[in-house]
């Protein structure tokens, strides 16, 4: 026979379903209250219907989640008064392109559901709890098989029309650095000379085979740092987060902030940026999907304080 609830255990937020979505791979997961994860999958990324089958299926298998939060890759279709919001935009990966993640998990799942980009996600994560906490405003920058940058200000991600595409910038050229770039868009843009690919590209091996070399990495820091530059004159941040296969890597983060001071060339507004402005992220791999766990959360709080919902 089991106890009766406590009114505590009544008023006690639900478990909630995080989805990753990543190019590579989609990670789906069950969290708790306490952003503790219940239960996970993983399932790589193929065919749309192979790979968010699989996601179903395990929701399904649990039937206590009562909302969905979303981290995606992008592009992502994030203008609320298209159609297509939550739809992936036109992208070069096969099959994906227009392919509705939110509406169809939302009503697969008949939860309701809400998404964000996977680094906008993570931003909001290391804000609340990893790196960024007690900031206002803070970027996180991440850099593996491409380059993808969330601005928080004041703690909701920017958005224009679109998500920012910070990874795209043009960036000026290293003296003697003759590598030609490999984005399909631009050849020599940020990711185009600085992502994991590009560094796998430049160099002949892949980037953890590269080792402490000097040249490689202050090579990598000078153009990672060219970003970190407009991001702190468009958006003036507390916090400049690197994370990724490539962005987190140790002893990366103190060469961008070198390069990061020697870019901004003493120009500041108003006051020096803080000498930590540049840092690591704390949460790793689990960013994103903590960040669309804490999507999720958001979803139930805000119906608990919707009227409607007294009424009924
Ligand atoms: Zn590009």
């Amino acid at each position: 026979m089991t106890d009766p609830l406590t009114t505590d255990q009544l008023h006690r937020p639900q478990p909630v379903a995080a989805l990753e979505a990543g190019g590579t791979k989609f990670r789906a997961a069950i969290i708790d209250a306490d952003l503790g994860i219940v239960d996970q999958m993983r399932v790589p990324t193929t065919t749309p219907d192979a790979t968010l089958g699989a996601v179903t299926d395990f929701f399904a298998g649990h039937s206590t989640i009562s909302a969905l939060g979303i981290a995606s890759f992008g592009p992502l279709v994030v203008d609320r008064s298209s159609v297509a919001y939550g739809s992936i935009a036109p992208t070069p990966k096969p099959g994906w392109a227009g392919t509705p993640l939110l509406d169809h998990l939302r009503n697969t799942l008949g939860v309701s559901a809400e998404i964000q980009t996977d680094v906008e996600a993570a931003a909001v994560a290391e804000h609340r709890i990893g790196a960024g906490r007690g900031h206002d405003s803070i970027t996180y920058v991440t850099v593996g098989t491409g380059i993808g940058a969330g601005v928080l200000v004041d703690g909701e991600p920017f958005r224009g029309r679109d998500h920012t595409e910070l990874g795209h910038i043009p960036v000026r050229r290293v003296e003697n650095d003759e590598f030609e770039g490999i984005c399909p868009f631009h050849g020599d843009c940020l990711e185009g000379m600085a992502s994991g690919p590009a560094i796998q590209a430049r160099w002949g091996t892949t980037p953890s085979s590269l080792g402490g070399r000097d040249d490689v990495w202050n090579l990598e820091a000078d153009y990672l740092a060219q970003l970190a530059l407009v991001l702190t004159y468009a958006f003036s941040p507390d916090k400049i987060l690197f994370s990724g296969g490539v962005g987190a890597r140790k002893h990366l983060a103190p060469r961008i902030a070198a390069a990061t001071a020697r870019h901004l060339g003493g120009y500041s507004v108003s006051r020096a940026p803080d000498s930590d402005l540049v840092a690591t992220a704390a949460l790793g791999n689990d960013a994103g999907l903590i960040g669309a766990a804490l999507l999720a959360q958001s979803l139930l709080s805000s119906e608990l304080s919707t009227p409607q919902e007294v009424i009924r």
